[in-house]
């Protein structure tokens, strides 16, 4: 579908929160474009350090990828290895090999640039055994200007979080855990495959805040049998009852052929929500995060107090660094994006042979001026915010000067203080900002909308909810499909 700056208008009069862009599924996803690229035949030793160290004032996050899950959770399109008892030392090892390798190409210049943030996604990353993360935790902090300032975030489910693994991960040096708990309403949890009821959860969000770790939990809104009552619950019970420094909330997305779809399908589960009802949704959860005292502090995230600062999300979101370590791992140096190879046998034997397997796509052509916006509106997104006029393009001043006004007078965006000022995202602004950055992207090259160019993607952010294009719900620019490996024929225990 090609976009024109007049198919972004919103009918004065129509219910923004619910009704703002009717036709938002045909937007075209514009986050995997990248335009003039090329693969880079050359090995990562060869062309990485030299750019490493001259960024070295720029913002640097270190994502770690973790591809293994217990199960296959129904709602998520991104399962790609099973984990059983003997892969935490096994993959432990890759990664130890993985970081020595780095070692080898960046030499000292490792420990030359300040790190910021350093991020364990996955898959299940607290699955790992508590020696096996912390090992690779501390060679990390052997390796890199690692801080006690610098943000450090294990991701995981409810049931991994043992006391034993937290005193270990954080004498390691983690300091923030984010668990994708996705409904605290026990009945709806079985149906998803989560195991964990609410007695358990207090017992363990309460020891993780005992630890004295920045405490974030995932929830999902649109879940098929869920009601705007048990959303509104599940935020009293996390509010009132627990100690979370902040909170992500997380739209259902439903792909077609994941397990959620077919079990929709087969009738074993109700229909998800549909768009209206969700946005609602949206909109009654903010109010009552405002009511708990809870800031509204990126679209899709609030803060309690400020111990969180969402280092790594907003980095992920900006042109910082993010160096990817471990298979299916995402990310970026300046423009250069790499991706771990996804196949994790594939993965394991390169890694032995002493090879970095990342495939990396290289920028042709300077940067462009939509692809500056691109970067500035993802960034100014991350604040609630829409970028002051004279920050757009000029080629897009004329159209969008009338379109903004427009979203101003509908409730999209409020007015900026002056004139240099951004544009603050109202909740409804907040609800469909991923659907208006689409759009705004389609309507500057329109040429480029549809085309993913080979971007080797990667993830880049946790399958629980967090950054490089956000949750599996979301519009992570990764997709599913690593091969498995050897490590996928033991069952899983559920979460
Ligand atoms: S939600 Fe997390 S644990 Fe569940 S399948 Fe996806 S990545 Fe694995």
């Amino acid at each position: 579908m090609m976009m024109k700056p007049e198919d972004c208008y919103v009918a004065v009069g129509a219910d923004v929160l619910t009704e703002a862009f009717v036709a938002a599924d045909k937007v075209p996803n514009h986050s995997r474009s990248m335009q003039g690229a090329r693969m880079l035949d050359k090995p990562f030793a060869e062309w990485a350090p030299r750019l490493f160290a001259e960024r070295s004032c720029k913002p640097l996050a270190l994502y770690v990828h973790v591809p293994f899950c217990r199960h296959r959770c129904l709602f998520c399109p991104f399962y790609q290895n099973r984990s059983n008892d003997t892969f935490s030392a096994w993959y432990a090892d890759l990664l130890m090999r993985h970081l020595e390798l780095v070692e080898d190409a960046l030499g000292k210049g490792s420990a030359c640039r300040p790190v910021d943030a350093v991020f364990f996604g996955g898959g299940t990353p607290s699955d790992l055994n508590a020696p096996d993360l912390a090992r690779v935790l501390r060679r990390l902090k052997s390796l890199f200007a690692i801080s006690d300032e610098t943000e450090v975030t294990i991701e995981g489910r409810i049931r991994d979080f043992t006391p034993d693994k937290v005193k270990a991960w954080r004498d390691a040096g983690a300091n923030r855990f984010s668990l994708g708990i996705q409904s605290t309403d026990e009945a709806l949890r079985r149906r998803l495959g989560r195991l964990a009821g609410r007695e358990e959860m207090l017992k363990v969000l309460g020891s993780l805040a005992d630890s004295g770790a920045v405490l974030i939990v995932d929830l999902i809104f649109g879940l098929p049998g869920q009601t705007p009552e048990l959303l509104r619950e599940d935020l009293r019970f996390l509010a009132e009852e627990t100690r979370i420094d902040g909170l992500d909330l997380y739209e259902l997305i439903q792909f077609p052929n994941s397990p959620l779809t077919k079990a929709v399908e087969s009738g074993r589960l109700g229909a998800p929500l549909g768009r209206a009802e969700r946005a609602r949704m949206f909109g009654a959860a903010h109010e009552a995060l405002a009511g708990y005292g809870f800031e509204h502090f990126t679209p899709q995230h609030w803060r309690r107090g400020s111990r969180e600062r969402s280092v790594y999300n907003r980095l992920a979101k900006s042109n910082a660094d993010i160096l990817p370590i471990g298979s299916s791992a995402g990310g970026n140096l300046s423009r250069v994006s790499m991706m771990m190879e996804r196949n994790i046998d594939t993965y394991a034997e390169k890694i032995n042979e002493g090879i970095i397997p990342a495939r990396c796509l290289a920028p042709t052509a300077p940067m462009s001026d939509e692809e500056r916006f691109k970067t500035r509106l993802a960034e100014a997104a991350e604040r609630c915010e829409l970028p002051p006029l004279s920050r757009w393009p000029q080629q897009a001043h004329a159209w969008a000067a009338p379109l903004l006004e427009n979203w101003m007078e509908v409730g999209l965006i409020k007015s900026p203080v002056d004139q240099d000022g951004a544009f603050a995202l109202t909740v409804a602004g907040a609800y469909w900002i991923k659907i208006i950055q689409r759009m705004l992207m389609a309507c500057l090259t329109p040429m480029h909308a549809e085309s993913s160019n080979g971007y080797p993607g990667g993830h880049r952010g946790g399958a629980h909810g967090h950054p490089g294009g956000g949750h599996p719900q979301g519009n992570r620019p990764a997709g599913s499909g690593a091969g498995v490996g050897q490590h996928s024929s033991h069952a899983g225990t559920r979460g």
